[in-house]
């Protein structure tokens, strides 16, 4: 947590649950990860926190903008962005969100199958797009292989065919996957793609662009590697496989930019043992699955937790949310451990939660509002 968080904290102390978000931590975020990848282009993941001061002042810092969706691309252009700084990098977009995309001025887009590029060919014409392919995600704590990017050999038929259809076929993506904590998943990935961007070069494309996604982790509980060792392990297999012949870098990052900058301040609503004397409490929080922690499905992202008590004897706990679905459980697998001082009415914070919370808030069910946001 940041002093700015923890002063705010104190002297206002917001009604909970609130995200309280310091746009300094995020700038240096920025600043971390452009010196650490000096060649790439940073497209900031607008889907990790598309919070108007946060896309307001990464424009100010000169970043570029991966969008998802048509409205995505409007809170770009209200932030201030250029249309050239935007990337539509969904593979899958509606016909009128890639015309409304195009005649904005978004001119790069995203595409993982024939079906797509058709698409983008009769709404976008001319417009410069880049294939996803599949790669591994070995090592991603939430993964994205199943659902998206073509493999080697639909990408070449599809790139090699996107000119007769009228598009400037640019470039290739990949993506392995969120809070990935492997440098050695990005240089498989390097190799497997770079691999089939010379052999698309020398059929005779002008690819300009090899976009590495996002995917760079934080620290939730567990440690991980520093953004400098996924720097080193990059740049070696960028310049392994291409020499001094680096093509356009582009970098996508999402998580690693906002999630850190933010906490979520919660409050105990109960604190219960379902069979007596178990050692075993739950611990009932004003925020769960369905106020914004849906990166807790399958326990997937462990959010550290700290609460006023901390220091005391402990014990373990499961910890869920406030609604009445029984799917609303944050950790009931993952050991837990909190105060036993610990009572409704309590603070807890979750850290470095900053990012893919506050837009996965659902619409007041059961009647709870999503939480409130502060941006500092
Ligand atoms: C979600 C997403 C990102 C951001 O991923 P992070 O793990 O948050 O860095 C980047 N690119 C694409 C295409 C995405 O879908």
């Amino acid at each position: 947590m940041t002093p700015k968080i923890a002063r705010f904290l104190v002297e206002q102390h917001p009604a909970a649950p609130c995200l309280v978000f310091d746009l300094e931590r995020l700038e240096g975020n920025f600043r971390t990860l452009r010196s650490a990848l000096p060649l790439a282009e940073i497209y900031y993941a607008v889907k990790a926190n598309p919070a108007p001061p946060v896309l307001e002042r990464l424009v100010s810092l000169g970043s570029s903008f991966d969008a998802a969706s048509f409205e995505e691309i409007e809170a770009c252009l209200a932030a201030g962005a250029q249309p050239r700084a935007i990337s539509y990098g969904n593979t899958v977009k509606k016909a009128a969100a890639i015309r409304a995309a195009h005649a904005a001025g978004v001119d790069l887009f995203a595409f993982d199958s024939a079906e797509e590029l058709r698409k983008l060919a009769e709404n976008a014409p001319g417009a410069r797009v880049y294939c996803r392919v599949s790669v591994a995600n070995e090592g991603a704590e939430w993964p994205l292989a199943r659902k998206f990017g073509a493999d080697l050999a639909l990408a070449r038929e599809l790139m090699l065919s996107a000119a007769s259809f009228g598009l400037d076929p640019c470039g290739l993506s990949f993506h392995v996957g969120s809070q990935q904590t492997r440098t050695d998943t990005y240089e498989a990935a390097i190799g497997r793609v770079a691999m089939l961007f010379t052999d698309l070069m020398e059929a005779g494309l002008d690819l300009r662009l090899f976009n590495l996604g996002g995917g760079f982790p934080v620290r939730y509980r567990d440690a991980v590697p520093e953004i400098d060792a996924f720097a080193a392990a990059i740049m070696l297999a960028m310049t392994r496989h291409f020499g001094n012949a680096l093509p356009g870098m582009l970098i996508e990052p999402g998580r690693f930019l906002s999630a850190d900058a933010g906490v979520v301040a919660s409050e105990v609503v109960l604190v219960s043992r379902r069979l007596r004397n178990d050692p075993l409490r739950w611990v009932y929080l004003d925020v769960g699955r369905f106020g914004g922690l849906a990166e807790t499905e399958n326990e997937a992202i462990r959010y550290r937790i700290t609460t006023e008590h901390d220091g005391g004897p402990e014990g373990p706990v499961a910890i869920a949310g406030p609604t009445c679905d029984g799917a609303d459980v944050l950790y009931q697998r993952t050991p837990y451990r909190l105060p036993l001082a610990l009572s409704a009415g309590d603070r807890v914070l979750l850290h470095a939660a900053g990012a893919y919370v506050t837009t996965y808030a659902s619409q007041c069910f059961n009647g709870f509002a999503p939480l409130a946001e502060y941006y500092l």
